[in-house]
């Protein structure tokens, strides 16, 4: 059983508001890196007493630093097809949706949204569908993956579609794909019913059992995520929990990333309110808890969180965030056009920043943006990826990373004043590191890309 819902209610049932030393000698636990059992995940989530939550989000950042360092990765989105069969009663692309404009992108259209994409200087980009299979078949999104691939300089492609069958996952990592992602939305059976109407994804069990599939047909990095807002937040944090921890006994790694999607509001929708409305206390204590209970998972947060938000959640777990995004296909090509047949987009974005201002912010903040896309192009990813995250080694590879990525930016599309923002960025980075071979070969790269190299990594 992958996830026992009896055993996470009963947990849940008997936790009593938690005092400062219970709090205490969990956190004693999780600066470890040995993440939480459900049971201590659970007392964290239950905190309510503002002072012990400060001192969660604290050790949370902690744990952050000590398995990634400073670095924030960033991504960008590229939505493929509005089209689809589901009755997901939340989202815009739903097929009850009748006043929806839908637009599949050709594949020239695919390549023009991932040339824009490249343009701004993304090199991680997570191709994202409506389910219509008629539209976005598996060639079609593979079509789109060689396509990307073939005519830019994206380096790294995942991919957040509907679950699919063994053989199809298995085409799809053949494909290149890095991370295999599907959100389970709630994990608890009746509202997963209630929401979930019509169409394939009424099937619980078959998108519950993606990640084993995904897995066995040979992603080792898959990302998973509940939709907060949909059932009650503490049972489906434990649930997604339960969930890598399950990846983690079958396979030997937990879930790469875990996303932490809040519901927003979506034209069409028929949830107008959240039915288990997440305060931004609790989205910021659900982000502290993944990461203190999963050290070595990517926590992912979009721009369906605004500014203010994700400016604080670097700060207490989150490790990768998107910028400047788009949720209706052809949306990056059509900043600018005036039309009355728009495609619908998914949900409305809360954050507008683009990637430079992204870039600027997350550095005034003191931490360091990413553009590393490494791992999954040197096989640095599943259960290697997990031992060397939580036995504190991958650390390094991420600084050096994202100093080298951010230096190749800076060169290739900054000219303003983000540009001596960023270079005094990297000299302080080249500080921070303590290894004296290790800081030479970072200088030494450094130097290749001053000279025009490319691509350089650790
Ligand atoms: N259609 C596929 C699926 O449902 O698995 C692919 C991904 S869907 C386009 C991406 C994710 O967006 C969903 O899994 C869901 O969690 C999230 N989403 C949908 N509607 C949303 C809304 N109104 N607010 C925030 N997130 C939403
Ligand atoms: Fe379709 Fe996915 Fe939206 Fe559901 S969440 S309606 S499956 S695009």
């Amino acid at each position: 059983m992958i996830i026992d819902a009896k055993r996470i209610e009963n947990i849940l049932s008997d936790i009593k508001q938690p005092n400062a030393y219970e709090v205490d000698d969990i956190l004693a636990k999780a600066s470890l890196l040995n993440g939480l059992n459900l049971e201590d995940a659970a007392v964290l989530v239950s905190v309510e007493d503002p002072h012990i939550l400060k001192t969660i989000f604290i050790r949370a950042g902690e744990v952050k630093e000590k398995v990634f360092g400073k670095r924030i990765v960033l991504f960008a989105p590229l939505y493929l097809s509005n089209y689809c069969i589901n009755n997901c009663l939340y989202c815009g692309f739903r097929k009850g949706n009748k006043d929806a404009v839908r637009k599949a992108l050709s594949i020239d259209e695919v390549m023009q949204e991932a040339k824009i994409l490249e343009a701004k200087g993304f090199k991680r980009i997570l191709l994202v569908c409506g389910e219509e299979p008629k539209v976005s078949s598996m060639e079609y999104i593979i079509e789109a993956v060689d396509a990307i691939y073939k005519t830019t300089g994206i380096r790294i492609i995942h991919v957040n579609s509907p679950p699919m069958d063994s053989v199809d996952l298995k085409r799809l990592k053949a494909s290149g794909v890095g991370v295999y992602q599907v959100f389970q939305e709630t994990y608890h059976r009746p509202t997963y019913a209630l929401m979930h109407p019509s169409g394939k994804k009424r099937n619980y069990d078959y998108r519950l059992g993606v990640m084993d599939r995904a897995m066995e047909a040979g992603f080792e990095d898959v990302g998973i995520g509940s939709l907060l807002g949909l059932y009650d937040y503490k049972f489906d944090v434990l649930a997604t929990l339960a969930h890598s921890q399950h990846l983690f006994k079958r396979f030997g790694a937990y879930a790469h990333t875990i996303s932490v999607p809040r519901l927003r509001p979506a034209d069409g929708s028929s949830v107008k309110d959240a039915p288990f409305s997440v305060s931004d206390l609790e989205f910021k204590k659900v982000v502290a808890v993944y990461r203190l209970a999963v050290p070595c998972a990517g926590v992912v947060v979009s721009t369906r969180e605004a500014a203010v938000m994700r400016d604080e959640v670097i700060q207490i777990g989150a490790s990768q965030i998107s910028a400047g995004s788009k949720t209706e296909p052809g949306g990056y090509a059509s900043v600018g056009t005036v039309s009355t047949v728009q495609p619908v987009e998914q949900f409305s974005t809360n954050d507008h920043r683009g990637l430079e201002e992204m870039i600027a912010s997350i550095i005034r903040h003191g931490f360091m943006p990413s553009l590393c896309t490494t791992c999954y192009r040197v096989g640095r990813t599943g259960a290697d990826f997990t031992g060397k995250t939580l036995s504190g080694n991958m650390e390094k590879f991420c600084q050096a990373n994202a100093l080298l990525t951010l230096q190749e930016y800076l060169l290739d599309y900054v000219q303003n004043g983000a540009r001596e923002l960023g270079e005094s960025a990297i000299e302080k980075g080249l500080q921070e590191i303590k290894e004296t071979g290790l800081k030479k070969e970072v200088l030494k790269k450094l130097d290749e890309i001053r000279q025009g190299k490319r691509d350089v990594f650790l």
